[in-house]
């Protein structure tokens, strides 16, 4: 006998990038930062005293809320803090979409979207993206005549890392009748001028998404926070967050990573750099790739290369590297490569290298 509803016994679950534990892999696969946090978070930890964990944490992380809000120059009650930005995504859909109505969303996107979708019983309306990776004009109008409760954008875009500019989002969201979130998971590694954030005070039905993730080399925390309207913020702060959504020890070490932003940014400034070198040696290679606004490239591998996508991954991660590869049909010929410290980055050069000149002996 099984118990579970028909939705979640038919659905697939996440299938998150490998995280191995047995090998040390150079890690070019799930956007994690190559650069460790900055020194206040491991000065937090030393300092930390047990005893602390035998209370409840704050509710609503309020200190932290502050601290967000002077880094935005928005108000405490336009901030949500949550266990990674994924819990955010998850509180959206408990909030405003009833089991059965649509969600809306490019293809492709985050692929954590449509499964969160699926969890709550809604179907899933994917708007194809243009071959240069361009929302097509009529994004919004397909949403809106799908009836979409909640539409998901991710801005600079993933897996693409093509940014969208905030006039355009400004359209998007007045035209739309549902709520849109603006995923601004990789908004740490955008090289043009870009501030979506004033945007919460004139639209209504935006909701911005941040983490400590990638930015803040914070993987392994799990914290992230929404930015919204009070009116969008609100019931997901006092009604379907869990009620201690975030430990304390969390909470200490989010707010210590705010205010040490400068460094964490600092990291953010080589690894763009970074993504200029590596985007240059693999274009020399042979290899198709687009300049992004991310901590990662999407490298086209080109028909005559010495092998397909799906071997370089195998062929990288024989020799002790992980990109990323999807199977799904837009990204059947194309690695994902997050980019890594200045040597990570050159040796999966000299791999790919040694990779083509094994294929002409
Ligand atoms: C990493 C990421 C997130 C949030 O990740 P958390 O680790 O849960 O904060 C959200 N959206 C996209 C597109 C991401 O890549």
């Amino acid at each position: 006998m099984r118990y579970e509803r028909d939705n979640i016994k038919s659905m697939q679950g996440y299938v998150s990038g490998e995280q191995p534990e047995d090998r040390d892999f150079i890690k070019l696969n799930t956007n994690e930062n190559p650069y460790p946090p900055a020194p206040e978070i491991q000065q937090v930890i030393a300092d930390f005293d047990a005893r602390a964990l035998a209370l409840y944490p704050p509710a609503r992380a309020d200190r932290f809320r502050d601290l967000a809000a002077s880094l935005h120059k928005i108000r405490r009650d336009n901030i949500i803090a949550t266990r990674g930005g994924d819990e955010l995504l998850r509180l959206l859909i408990t909030t405003f979409v009833n089991p059965g109505e649509a969600i809306g969303m490019t293809d492709p996107t985050y692929s954590l979207y449509p499964v969160l979708a699926q969890i709550q019983d809604c179907p899933t309306v994917t708007v194809p993206l243009e071959k240069d990776w361009t929302l097509p004009d009529d994004f919004a109008a397909q949403v809106n005549r799908a009836k979409c409760k909640l539409t998901f954008l991710v801005n600079p875009h993933a897996p693409s890392g093509k940014l969208l500019a905030v006039d355009r989002l400004a359209d998007i969201a007045s035209e739309l009748n549902s709520v849109l979130l603006v995923d601004e998971a990789y908004v740490d590694f955008v090289e043009d001028r870009y501030d979506s954030i004033p945007l919460i005070l004139e639209q209504d039905n935006i909701v911005i998404l941040r983490t400590l993730s990638k930015g803040y080399s914070l993987a392994g925390l799990r914290f992230g926070y929404g930015i919204g309207a009070e009116d969008l913020i609100t019931p997901m702060l006092e009604k379907t967050r869990d009620s201690y959504n975030l430990d304390l020890i969390s909470q200490l070490l989010a707010e210590a990573a705010i205010t040490s932003r400068d460094f964490a940014m600092e990291n953010c400034r080589k690894i763009m750099i970074q993504r200029d070198v590596l985007r240059n040696a693999l274009l020399q290679l042979g290899l198709d790739c687009e300049a992004t606004q991310t901590n990662f490239l999407l490298a086209t591998v080109p028909a005559g290369f010495a092998c397909s996508a799906r071997d370089l991954y195998e062929a990288l991660k024989a020799a002790g590297i992980l990109v990323r590869y999807f199977s799904e049909p837009k990204l059947i010929n194309r690695v994902r490569i997050s980019i890594g410290l200045p040597e990570e980055n050159r040796k999966l050069v000299d791999s790919i290298k040694s990779l083509q000149g094994a294929d002409r002996k």
